[in-house]
Order: structure tokens, then C-alpha cells, then sequence
């Protein structure tokens, strides 16, 4: 779960780390609002997308007033944004910076453990700065299970030669972020640009918060975050499927794609797609799905908008392919309007199957190819 600014930002408040004062608008008028209300007129107005880089691409302005707060709220509320669209904005009340710095803690796949870095290069492309300067970089790497030493960050902050008087301040601030990524489950935590304020405060300015979907700490970080927050990068359908523990994932096309096992899935598609179908959405049942299981699939994929036609792909291993066909023909009774379907099962139970969606008028098709090119007929693509 990629965490937006504003959540990521809650986050770090919880946790101990400075934030400036801000509030989050969805429209023009709360913009106003908070510009005049919670900030004392002046504001830096934040575009809330999951991507980096938004300072560039125009999507973080300076404002001098509530008025001026709604103007710039209107024009890039509803915009689009390095191709994401702008549906909320933060507010917050704009410092006065003497330096920028990056510091961030993330998982390192490849050590297998966390790495913490420090910069006095703040506010910019982190990459970009790895690659021009790599001698601006500093590197910890903490051991997972004791967690982060003083004497590792007192290495990490002498090696970029900060001055004494952000010594102490850096010093807590690597501290509490540390602690953040490993309460909250954070594969990552960022924060760029970190900045001392002409007044000599330190403070969190922009942040970025990957939680590992499987972490423990995840209902936490839920708790931190709005109610229903967490969830609202998802449509309706997607969370139908993740209440019912089922991979889905949207698509634009018109054919809807239930398997069972993401490689399955994933060929499907490619199938699909090389024989000129479009995919409207896909959902992987697992593996060992029962008729209920299946019911559900296909209900959630058929309810899409757009959906013409419907191709159910299964390979019996641990699923059975009469439990599947079971599931199939539960849909197909509860289910008015239905969309043409085309099966092809195999595996375990293969014939019990077959004979299961015979009976109710199903003819399930040989191959995955023969499949593939029986649904592009019903489907227009
Ligand atoms: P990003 O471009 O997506 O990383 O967005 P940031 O939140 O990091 O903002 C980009 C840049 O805008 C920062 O590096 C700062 O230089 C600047 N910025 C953000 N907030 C303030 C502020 O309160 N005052 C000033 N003067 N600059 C700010
Ligand atoms: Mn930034």
C-alpha cells in the first residue's frame, strides 16, 4: 500500500516527526476555508497523487491568499497530473527554508534488511543526486532483528557533515523514523525534502510511505489513517473482491478473465491479447476454490460496466474443476442478464466437471486457444 502525502504525513505526525499545520481539500471552497481558517492566509497547495516529482510538473503552488488558495484549487482539482488525477489537495502553511535534506529508511530486498540514507541534498531527485554525487549519499545499513545503533547514526550524520547545531535534531529524527518503518511495516519511508526552517526547526516537508500489504502492523496504520482512507484508491468492485479475499484487477476492454493462479491468469491475458481480445478485468480465485468462491467471482467480474462477454479459465490442481463448475452454474441461476460465457476447464475432476456444465447447456471448450478465440467471436473489441 502506497500511502499518499497527506496519509503518509499523518503517519509520520503519529510517530513523533514534525509536520507543518495543514488540512486536506476537495474542493475550492474548503481550500478557502483552510487557507483562511486553519493557516493564517498564506499556503503551499499540494496535489495528492502517487507520484514524485509533483514540484516540477506544476503541481505544488504558493498561495497568498484564501482567494488566491480557491483560484489555484479550481485549476488543478479535477487536472490531471503526470497522468493521475487531482481529487484532493493539501494545504499547508509554507515555512521559510534554510537547507534542504533527504532522509529516508527502506527495505533492501537484495541485503535482505533495512538501509537507512542521509543527504544534505534535500528537495531533489534522490536518484539524481546518487548518480552525479554519489560522495553526497550516506548509508546504514541496521541490523533487522537489533534495529538501529546510536553509534550508526552518529556514522550517518558525521559522514555528511552537518552542522552542530541540526546535529540533535537529525540525530531524533533518524531515530523516530527508523522506529516508524519498523512499527508501521513500512517497506519504505521517506522524507524529501526534510527542512530547517530559517527559525531552525526541523521539519518532515514531503513524504512517501510504502506498507507492505502483509505486514501485521497494517490494521495500525489503518487506525492512524481516516476512516474508509486507506481504501479509497479502489473502486467499488475492488473491494468487493478484497472483502472476499479475491485477486481482481480493472482493465479497459469488454471480455471479463476469471482464473485460478496468477501465472494462469496472466497467460490468459497475453493469449487474449495476441489474438486481438481486450480484457475488461481479471480475477484470480487461487488455488482450492469451492463453488461459493466461484459464485462470488463471477458475480464481482460480471458486474463491471461494459463487460460483454466472460472467459473462465481454470487449471485443476487443488482446485476442482466440479466444484468450479458447481460455482458456475450457482451464478448462472442467481444471475439475471448474463453475458456470454466460455469455459475451459481441465485437471482434477476434469470429466465430473464437463459433464456438471453439460447438463446445464455449458459446452466447455478443448484448449486455451480454442477458448480464447470462442469469446473474442461473442465479444466486439
Ligand atoms: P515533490 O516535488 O512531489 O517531491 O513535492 P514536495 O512536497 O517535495 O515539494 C517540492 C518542493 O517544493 C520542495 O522541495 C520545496 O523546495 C518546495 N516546498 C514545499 N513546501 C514548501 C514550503 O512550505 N515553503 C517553501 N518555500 N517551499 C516549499
Ligand atoms: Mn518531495
Amino acid at each position: 500500500m502506497r500511502l499518499l502525502e497527506y496519509q503518509g504525513r499523518l503517519l509520520l505526525k503519529e510517530a513523533g516527526i514534525a509536520v507543518p499545520r495543514g488540512a486536506v481539500a476537495e474542493t475550492p471552497e474548503e481550500a478557502y476555508e483552510i487557507a483562511s481558517e486553519e493557516l493564517d492566509g498564506e499556503a503551499v497547495v499540494k496535489a495528492q497523487v502517487p507520484v514524485g516529482g509533483r514540484g516540477k510538473a506544476g503541481g505544488i503552488k504558493i498561495v497568498d491568499s484564501p482567494e488566491e488558495a480557491r483560484e489555484v484549487s479550481r485549476s488543478l482539482l479535477g487536472s490531471e497530473l503526470k497522468g493521475e488525477e487531482i481529487s484532493r489537495l493539501l494545504l499547508v502553511e509554507p515555512v521559510d527554508i534554510e537547507q534542504e535534506f533527504y532522509v529516508s529508511v527502506l527495505l533492501d530486498r537484495g541485503a535482505k534488511g533495512p538501509i537507512v540514507i542521509f543527504s544534505t541534498e534535500g528537495g531533489v531527485d534522490i536518484e539524481e543526486v546518487a548518480a552525479k554525487t554519489p560522495e553526497k549519499i550516506h548509508k546504514v545499513r541496521p541490523d533487522p532483528i537489533m534495529g538501529i545503533q546510536p553509534y550508526q547514526i552518529r556514522e550517518l550524520l558525521y559522514g555528511a557533515e552537518i552542522e552542530d547545531k541540526v546535529f540533535k535534531g537529525f540525530y531524533e529524527m533518524v531515530e523516530t523514523l527508523y522506529r516508524a518503518y519498523e512499527n508501521y511495516g513500512a517497506t519504505l519511508v521517506e522524507i524529501n525534502p526534510a527542512a530547517l526552517t530559517k527559525e531552525g526547526e526541523l521539519l518532515a516537508l514531503d513524504s512517501k510511505v510504502k506498507i507492505d500489504d502483509e505486514s501485521r502492523a497494517l490494521d495500525k496504520v489503518k487506525g492512524i489513517l481516516p476512516q474508509g482512507e486507506e481504501r479509497r484508491d479502489k473502486t467499488e468492485l475492488e473491494r468487493k473482491a478484497a472483502d472476499a479475499g479475491l485477486q481482481y484487477v480493472e482493465l479497459e476492454g469488454t471480455i471479463g478473465v476469471i482464473g485460478n493462479g496468477a501465472g494462469l491468469v496472466m497467460a490468459t491475458l497475453d493469449v487474449l491479447d495476441q489474438k486481438g481480445g481486450k480484457p475488461a478485468n481479471f480475477l484470480d480465485v487461487g488455488g482450492g476454490a469451492d463453488a461459493d468462491l466461484m459464485a462470488k467471482a463471477y458475480e464481482i467480474v460480471t458486474e463491471k460496466e461494459g463487460i460483454e462477454a466472460l472467459f473462465i479459465n481454470i487449471f485443476g490442481g487443488i482446485t476442482r474443476c466440479d466444484e468450479i463448475a458447481k460455482g458456475i452454474v450457482k451464478a448462472l441461476e442467481e444471475k439475471e442478464g448474463q453475458v456470454p460465457l466460455v469455459v475451459r476447464l481441465t485437471g482434477t475432476n476434469e470429466k465430473r466437471g464437463r459433464e456438471i456444465l453439460e447438463e446445464n447447456g455449458i459446452r466447455a471448450a478443448e484448449s486455451l486457444d480454442e477458448g480464447a478465440e470462442k469469446i473474442i467471436e461473442k465479444s466486439s473489441t
